[in-house]
């Protein structure tokens, strides 16, 4: 290569890097759709965790599109209700059954006997899990209910909660009812 074709390569490469199109482009080529909202999930997990909460977070997803977010929410509101699946449900609203009939919901944990119920309850048809390991509520019950559960055992996931289980051992039992 001459002076003059690598001096060229590297103008090339300075001005595409600058043009935002090929800035929108650079990440989601090795992203599915399925990762970034399971992403979603996480950052709302973070969220939690940096304002002192538990860290679980999860999206409603319907046709391709978030339509509620939220996380746990038991120690910044002393809420018995508010896990990280029923405060995404509240944040999206009330809506009718045959949208819920559509929609997934992502949890960045296995989803506990309350949460598995709204599920239930609601006839949402579809679960993306983050992880199951640290904690599993009853996904064989969902899946003989007619619901699809997929479990990622997603080691961000993973990590997020072993950390917050040594760092809170007595919340985190408090959280899961022991
Ligand atoms: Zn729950």
């Amino acid at each position: 290569m001459n002076l003059h074709s690598s001096l060229f390569t590297y103008r090339a490469n300075f001005l595409f890097r600058g043009l935002p199109v090929f800035r929108l482009f650079r990440k989601p080529w090795c992203m599915t759709s399925q990762d970034s909202f399971m992403a979603a999930a996480i950052e709302e997990a973070r969220k939690g965790r940096a304002a002192g909460g538990i860290p679980i977070g999860s999206v409603l997803v319907l046709d391709g599109e978030i339509i509620g977010r939220g996380h746990n929410r038991r120690v910044q509101d002393g809420s018995v209700i508010h896990h990280a699946e029923m405060n995404c449900l509240e944040n999206a609203g009330r809506l009718p059954a045959s949208v819920y009939r559509r929609c997934t919901l992502y949890s960045t944990l296995s989803p506990c006997p309350m949460c598995s119920g709204a599920v239930l309850l609601y006839g949402i048809r579809r679960i993306v899990v983050g992880e199951n390991e640290t904690f599993c509520g009853p996904e064989t019950y969902l899946r003989s209910q007619g619901v699809e559960v997929e479990v990622l055992q997603d080691p961000q996931c993973i990590r997020i909660m072993r950390d917050f289980i040594e760092q809170e051992p007595a919340l985190w039992n408090e959280d899961i009812g022991e």
